[in-house]
């Protein structure tokens, strides 16, 4: 059993997309242990995005993809865009209300990432969360100045999924139940 980290940002709240979000999640067998809606605090927001070299430059090596892939010219020092990109994101999830939860089952890292689709909504494909309810680019969002827009956020590695579960909830926030579909789908 793997646990991993999935939160509807702020874009995600606003146009109402809590439920279709959850009802693909637990349509696809995976159980949600923990869920809440907050405000982040100032200083969340701030500690929540990683500050480090490697995480500022795979966005500016994504970034920078996304744009070559569609013939346009990106003009950004990598690590620049980086940092700028995480300005927009800690003030973007000052912007509403967030909902944190935590999904468990088997693989259930891959299988979120798989479920949420690619970081550009122009690029992910339909069926996928990212890919059907939003025509974000990151072009269009450098020229607005602000981050893509992609709904939610989800965790990408078990390094991840556990410092991100970690950060946002505490341990008596968890439940612990078994679906009544469980034995059908993961064979226990
Ligand atoms: P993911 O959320 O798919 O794991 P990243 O960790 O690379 O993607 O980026 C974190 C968030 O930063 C993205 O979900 C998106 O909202 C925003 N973002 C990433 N790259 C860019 C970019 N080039 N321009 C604007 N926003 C971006």
């Amino acid at each position: 059993m793997e646990r991993t980290f999935l939160m509807i940002k702020p874009d995600g709240v606003k146009r109402g997309l809590i439920g279709e979000v959850y009802k693909r999640i637990e349509s696809s067998g995976l159980k949600i242990v923990a869920m809440k809606m907050i405000y982040p605090s100032k200083k969340q927001a701030e500690d929540f995005y990683p500050k480090n070299e490697e995480w500022l430059m795979n966005i500016g090596k994504k970034g920078k993809k996304g744009y070559e892939d569609k013939g346009l010219k990106f003009k950004w020092d990598l690590k620049e865009y980086g940092l700028l990109v995480r300005s927009w994101l800690v003030n973007y999830l000052l912007s509403g209300p967030v909902v944190p939860s935590v999904i468990e089952g088997p693989n259930a890292i891959e299988m979120i990432r798989k479920v949420v689709g690619d970081t550009e909504p122009r690029q992910a494909e339909l069926g996928t969360i990212r890919g059907d309810f939003s025509i974000d680019s990151y072009d269009l969002a450098n020229k607005l100045e602000r981050p893509v827009k992609n709904i939610v956020h989800a965790s990408t590695s078990k390094e991840d999924a556990e410092k991100e579960i970690n950060f946002w909830f505490k341990k008596e926030e968890f439940t612990s139940y078994k679906r009544v579909d469980e034995e059908l789908i993961s064979g226990k």
